[in-house]
């Protein structure tokens, strides 16, 4: 195999099967993968919950992950936020002509070891080459399907008046460790992404403690903008109490410096949740026996809108009794974060 991509690679021939066998089937290898059919045939049950998201995060490799491995956890836990056991993936790889072989190797070495760590299969795949300059290095697709566990599932509109606000860890570090990487900014060396598969934690918590109103996962935007979706599909206010919200001390004073607010930062590996307050003692317990969620915690109440409130507004209390509002993310803060 030469040192960087060839264009060919992608033509369907024998160069681009050399590429499949080589590279994507010795690191994604199962039985379902392995028939090489144009489809994947799968055994699973209904209801399913189906998702897709594209990666075009940049530079490809930062602290704590790189894009192959957020291409598979993201997808991972936007299939397990409907409460659902992810069980599937496909991947669909857009690839520039000259990329570093060895690179890519490294990726698909770490997707595979991230699938197989979340329990999943990568089931499809596609590669596509295009001429340089046509793409930054790898564009990565990918979809996951996975069967739902509990019924109603968890959805961005079941938020209730009097339910807790739960997130499963620290915020924010995601956004700034690519951040840092991107810029070389040495003060941000200690920030690493929170890149994780939370399928495990999002199944214990739907079986074990139940009647999970709402599950989501804050990613661009950050938690300030889910809080926002969430509080507008709902119609209701989310009252958050500043102190209570998880924050790295290295993402507290490297946002200082860049002026960055942590609650539209980009998490890759935190979660939302919404229930009835009588259980919320018994989530956060779950959440911090995961090796994800050690620092989970209550960090407000959903109330039902009440004037001069209005329905879908998400306000922060401070530590010093003031109250601000927490809008939508306004443009994008930071372009290519996944
Ligand atoms: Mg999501």
């Amino acid at each position: 195999m030469t040192k960087t991509l060839l264009l060919d690679c992608g033509s369907g021939g024998r160069a681009s099967q050399r590429l499949i066998n080589e590279l994507f089937l010795s690191h994604f290898d199962n039985p379902v993968l392995r028939t090489l059919d144009d489809a994947a045939k799968l055994d699973i049950k209904g209801p399913i919950a189906m998702g897709t998201d594209g990666y075009t995060v940049a530079p490809p490799f930062f602290p704590g992950g790189n894009i192959g491995t957020l291409a598979i956890h993201g997808t991972v836990n936007d299939v397990s936020m409907l409460g659902a056991r992810p069980r599937y993936l496909t991947c669909s790889f857009i690839l520039e002509e000259g990329l570093d072989l060895e690179l890519l190797e490294r990726i698909v070495a770490s997707m595979g070891e991230a699938a197989r760590n979340a329990g999943v299969l990568i089931v499809s795949g596609d590669t596509k080459v295009v001429p340089r300059g046509m793409c930054d290095k790898l564009f990565i697709t990918t979809a996951g399907v996975g069967e739902i566990l509990v019924d109603p599932a968890p959805s961005g509109s079941s938020a209730r008046p009097g339910d807790a606000i739960l997130v499963s860890g620290a915020v924010g570090d995601h956004g700034l460790a690519v951040l840092g990487q991107r810029d070389s900014l040495s003060f941000l060396q200690g920030v690493e992404s929170d890149s994780a598969a939370l399928n495990r934690m999002v199944e214990r918590l739907v079986l074990e403690v139940g009647d999970i109103h709402v599950l989501r996962d804050p990613t661009r935007g950050g938690l300030a903008t889910t809080l926002n979706e969430i509080a507008g599909q709902s119609g209701v206010v989310c009252m958050l109490e500043e102190e209570h919200i998880p924050l790295h001390d290295a993402v507290r004073s490297g946002c200082d410096v860049l002026g960055l607010d942590p609650l539209y930062l980009a998490n890759e590996g935190k979660l939302l949740c919404f229930l009835p307050e009588e259980k919320a003692e018994a989530a956060l317990a779950v959440m911090r026996s995961d090796p994800h969620g050690g620092e989970a915690a209550r960090i407000g109440t959903v109330y039902a809108p009440e004037a001069p409130s209005r329905p879908g507004q998400v306000i922060l209390k401070t530590p010093i009794g003031g109250k601000r509002l927490l809008s939508m993310l306004e443009g994008d803060q930071l372009p290519r974060i996944c």
